[in-house]
């Protein structure tokens, strides 16, 4: 963050206001704990903040403190109304444009607040007045971390700010893994511990919450693995009727695309999951090295998100979706060959 945002920033929270926090459609576990780290701080310096969600979070993010607290549009709608209508400041976070709110959107967009953003996604659209975005953060949780530290709040980091942003910064790091994983990301986490967070609590209760529903959902997903060892490319489908059958709940799907990209040899791994409800076929991308899956996202598949981490979505079947992402593949040879 410049200097000049943070004296801007600094200058808009000079006054108690009334704040609203807002995270993308959909919202994991970056978009939860920013958010509610950052609210809570903001509660803590004595501004009247809430957080509101789009739509609900899954279930492995429940027990964060203050989980309860997030006013879910989809749910609350007028409650989330009236708290955006009546909002000095918004701050926008762990996402690039405002049509990732979903239905937020054009409420939102007729607010007179001043925005701010804090965001690691690549390509920011220019909403905010201050617009905090670095792609090269491992997380949102991680720049909410300095944006306490640069409007010296630390010592208002208490264990539940301390939980928030562990649990961010763990869930979009693939629990530190990421090469988005700095130096700093650790003696940012170690300050966080110090502070309260509890690293091993806070692993198990987002990990090892599995109900044996989504493990066998998780054994028809590998089942329907497909290897394109010529494109280096693995690819995962699940139908609405496999979901069904697994009782499926938001959520349940997350980290399986990881599976085909941990196989030696694949650089790009792609899940195919449909949504009868929506008409669409929401996918998730991941790769290794170089290849960029926002590229790929953005340009075929109406999404974007990071270089190796983007989701995009479809308008037509699960199978036209899958022969129009094989008939894809040729144009992207060379660009993943080159990676090893
Ligand atoms: P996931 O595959 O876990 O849903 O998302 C991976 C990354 O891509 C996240 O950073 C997420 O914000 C971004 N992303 C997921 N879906 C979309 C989408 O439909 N549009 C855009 N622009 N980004 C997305
Ligand atoms: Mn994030």
């Amino acid at each position: 963050m410049t200097t000049q945002q943070v004296k801007q920033i600094k200058t808009l929270l000079s006054q108690p206001k009334n704040i609203v926090v807002v995270g993308h459609k959909n919202p994991d576990g970056d978009a939860v704990g920013s958010c509610l780290g950052l609210c809570n701080f903001l509660n803590q310096i004595g501004h009247h903040a809430t957080v509101v969600m789009p739509n609900d979070f899954p279930e492995f993010l429940k027990w964060i403190p203050e989980a309860d607290t997030i006013v879910n549009f989809e749910k609350k709608t007028s409650k989330a109304r009236k708290l955006i209508n009546h909002a000095d400041i918004i701050f926008t976070l762990d996402f690039n444009a405002l049509n990732r709110t979903g239905d937020l959107e054009p409420l939102l967009e007729k607010s007179e607040a001043d925005f701010i953003m804090i965001d690691h996604h690549q390509k920011p659209d220019n909403y905010a007045i201050v617009t905090y975005s670095d792609i090269t953060m491992c997380s949102t949780s991680q720049m909410v971390f300095q944006t306490i530290e640069a409007l010296d709040g630390t010592k208002k980091i208490n264990k539940n700010i301390a939980t928030q942003l562990y649990t961010g910064i763990m869930t979009d790091t693939g629990s530190f893994r990421y090469p988005s994983t700095t130096a700093k990301t650790h003696r940012i986490v170690a300050n966080l511990i110090e502070a309260g967070a509890n690293s091993a609590e806070i692993h198990q209760n987002v990990y090892d919450t599995n109900t044996p529903d989504r493990i066998k959902l998780l054994g028809t997903a590998l089942n329907n693995l497909v290897i394109l060892s010529d494109y280096k490319t693995a690819y995962i489908t699940l139908t609405q009727k496999e979901l069904d059958e697994h009782n499926f709940k938001k959520g349940d799907t997350e980290g399986f695309v990881n599976y085909a990209l941990s196989i030696k040899g694949i650089i790009f791994a792609a899940i195919f999951i449909e949504n009868k409800q929506e008409g669409i076929v929401k996918i998730s991308f991941r790769s290794k090295g170089d290849f960029s899956v926002n590229e790929f996202a953005r340009n075929h598949f109406n999404g974007g998100g990071h270089t190796n981490a983007a989701g995009g979505r479809s308008e037509t079947t699960l199978q036209k979706t899958i022969s129009n992402f094989i008939a894809i593949l040729p144009n992207y040879k060379d660009d993943l060959l080159k990676n090893v």
